[in-house]
């Protein structure tokens, strides 16, 4: 009997001692989980299993947190990188495809053009998760012609690769401004280095020429040279301050008043062309919110050119109308027209139809250049009509500043008080 007693104590004991050792194992495994998960946080207490029970509840709030936040930075950046008109792809240092934005994800489907993008977007990558940044200008030559910019970059944090970086841009628009810009500027060198080439040569003549008669002839030639380029500048920087206002101030304008002005400008030519501008059909009620220097200056240079390319004693005419919502100035003359060939280019800038009538006339090639970015500027356009031979129509339509059919009595607002009013 006794030795039975001393072996159940013998087994309760090692049983006691079992689930002793059981249960340290067991807290210092939790322990160890709220060393791990609790890296910021205060550390195990000493409350014993309670304690280290809350603490893990602590610790496991603070890291669902801290996911929370990872998760909506990572979703913040996937829309951010969806928002921009750029196409990103990123890989991971095997590179593989781990992120595509909706901007990119037109060339992984896509066949022709984009599949051409796709695989130099496969090429750069192989190359960046290299640790080689490279960059390829693509022309696609559409339709619509395109020019994209594919550049890869390696990312790495240290020494640590981390796979690439792809963007790729559209450089199209970037590309034809640059274009511009540079024809732009050679047209004005070109332009300019004809009359003052002419001006170097007069002088020559003239220093050394003795006859007074020859002279003075070639001084009056050089002045002419002299005013033509002045013309240039003038209509350049008439140009550039209508480009640079492209908002400008609106204000009510009457069409007579501009009309008026305008003619009144290119009296000098009219006159001495013996041309007769009626205006006789311009209406006293047309209004149009405007910036009136800015106006004038489109409506003189549709009359100059009116002038110019008509005979000597002919008559340009000047109307307006107005629907609910845009008043129209258009501008006929009665003179050479315009071959149909030319009518969409003689908008643009130094495009002449016939050079050598232009260069007779005085003219610079900028008037009608002008007149479109009046028109813009004020949410218009400009339209013409032409028959070689029997004369063209200039048409401007503008936004109706009384809101007022020509049926109606037109009434502005604001009229009178040459109050501006913002754009
Ligand atoms: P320019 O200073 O040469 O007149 P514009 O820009 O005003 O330059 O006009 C461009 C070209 O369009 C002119 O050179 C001319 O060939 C043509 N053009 C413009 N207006 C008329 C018109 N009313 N009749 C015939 N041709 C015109």
């Amino acid at each position: 009997m006794e030795v039975l007693l001393v072996v159940l104590a013998a087994v309760l004991a090692a049983v006691v001692v079992r689930s002793a050792t059981a249960q340290h194992h067991l807290h210092h495994r939790i322990d160890q989980l709220v060393r791990r998960v609790a890296a910021t946080g205060p550390g195990p207490g000493t409350g014993g299993s309670e304690g280290s029970i809350a603490e893990l509840e602590r610790a496991t709030e603070e890291v669902t947190a801290q996911l929370e936040a990872a998760r909506s930075t990572a979703d913040r950046m996937a829309a951010a990188l969806a928002a921009i008109p750029q196409g990103v792809v990123l890989c991971d240092e095997r590179g593989h495809e781990v992120f595509r934005n909706q901007a990119a994800a037109a060339y992984a489907s896509g066949r022709h053009a984009e599949a051409l993008v796709e695989q130099a977007i496969r090429e750069l990558t192989s190359a960046a998760t290299e640790g080689r940044p490279h960059s390829r200008t693509l022309e696609l030559y559409g339709p619509p012609r395109r020019v994209l910019l594919v550049s890869a970059f390696p990312l790495h944090e240290g020494d640590h690769a981390m796979g690439a970086l792809v963007v790729v841009d559209d450089v199209s628009e970037r590309r034809r401004l640059e274009a511009m810009r540079r024809d732009f500027v050679a047209n004005i060198s070109h332009e300019l280095k004809t009359p003052v080439g002419a001006m170097g040569l007069l002088a020559e003549t003239i220093a050394s020429e003795d006859d007074f008669a020859v002279t003075r002839r070639l001084a009056q030639r050089m002045t002419g040279e002299a005013l033509r380029v002045g013309r240039v500048i003038d209509d350049l920087l008439d140009l550039s301050r209508i480009e640079a206002e492209e908002a400008p101030r609106r204000e009510p304008v009457g069409v007579g008043t501009v009309v008026q002005e305008a003619v009144d400008r290119v009296r000098p030519l009219s006159s001495a062309r013996h041309i007769v501008i009626d205006t006789d059909q311009v209406r006293g009620g047309h209004w149009v919110r405007a910036d009136q220097r800015q106006l004038v200056s489109a409506v003189a240079n549709l009359l100059e050119n009116a002038c110019k390319y008509s005979d000597k004693g002919s008559t340009v005419e000047v109307r307006s109308r107005a629907d609910a919502t845009s008043v129209e100035i258009s501008v006929h003359d009665h003179g050479i027209g315009i071959p149909g060939r030319d009518l969409e280019r003689v908008f643009e800038r130094f495009y002449r139809v016939d050079r050598a009538r232009s260069r007779e006339t005085g003219g610079t090639g900028l008037g009608l250049a002008i007149v479109r970015h009046v028109a813009t500027n004020h949410q218009g356009e400009v339209s013409v009509t032409s028959r070689e031979g029997e004369g063209s129509v200039f048409r401007l339509r503008l936004p109706n500043g009384a809101g007022s059919a020509d049926d109606e009595a037109p009434v502005p607002r604001g009229a009178g008080h040459p109050v501006a009013t913002g754009g």
